[in-house]
């Protein structure tokens, strides 16, 4: 079978017999792809650089026997300053996690491989706080999958409704909720009128043009949003406010 390349970018590994590793990749257009890389970790080998998180470049893959493996790398980006900074590498783990969850083997999904280099090149490189950046990313990896939140109307009547007349966010309509509908066992969180004003910029403009402070990004509503939707909860979010 003829080899394939692909870029990717490793999302988890785990070690493998005495040299290998077992790699999961996200790749643009075949989703999540678990990849061998023999010998990867004997000193010299020329795939080394390849096995590791965050380890972002070209990879060509053969079909083994099973499964399949890497045949060469090159490397594009190894997000190297995340490995010295304890906070920010916490936040882009997160991601990894949040993706690894998300994919699909076979699956187009070159949005959302976009979405995470971007966010890592914003951790990594950019003066930008790590917990605004961390609730951008969620915010449009829920719009790229189908679920980006209604924020000015109410979910379950439709009403119209201005951001300071909002005080909850339905998790399971994805959405504001108005006083009129909220009940108290409605699966709705506080949310105030900042962290809606938040959202509505991030989605409209982006993370890098907003001028609103990080504390105004709802991270975890957005956490609690994203990972109910996917049904995870990544050990790397606890403790991220
Ligand atoms: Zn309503």
């Amino acid at each position: 079978m003829a080899n394939i390349t692909t870029q990717g970018i490793v999302l988890r590994y785990a070690d493998y017999r005495e040299n290998d590793r077992m790699l999961t990749l996200l790749t643009p257009f075949s989703g999540r792809a678990d990849v061998l890389a023999r010998g990867c970790r004997k000193p010299g080998s020329p795939l080394m650089s390849c096995a590791e998180l965050f380890s972002y470049g070209e990879y060509v893959l053969y079909q083994g026997k099973g499964r399949a493996g890497v045949q060469s790398f090159s490397l594009i980006d190894s997000f190297y300053p995340l490995r010295e900074d304890y906070d920010r590498l916490r936040y882009a783990s997160y991601m990894l996690q949040i993706l690894e969850a998300q994919a699909i083997p076979g699956d187009r999904t070159d949005k959302l491989f976009q979405l995470l280099i971007r966010s890592l090149k914003r951790l990594c490189y950019l003066p930008l706080h790590p917990r605004a950046v961390t609730a951008a990313f969620l915010l449009m990896d829920a719009a790229l999958s189908g679920y980006r939140p209604r924020l000015s109307h109410c979910v379950r009547c439709g009403k119209r409704m201005s951001e300071t007349e909002s005080r909850l966010f339905d998790i399971e309509e994805g959405g504001l909720c108005c006083s009129d509908c909220a009940t108290r066992d409605l699966p709705a969180v506080p949310v105030s009128a900042r962290e809606i004003i938040w959202m509505k910029d991030i989605l409209q403009n982006g993370i890098e043009k907003t001028t609103r402070p990080p504390e105004d990004a709802p991270l975890p509503l957005l956490r609690k949003y994203v990972e109910t939707r996917l049904e995870v909860s990544p050990p790397s979010g606890k403790g991220l406010l």
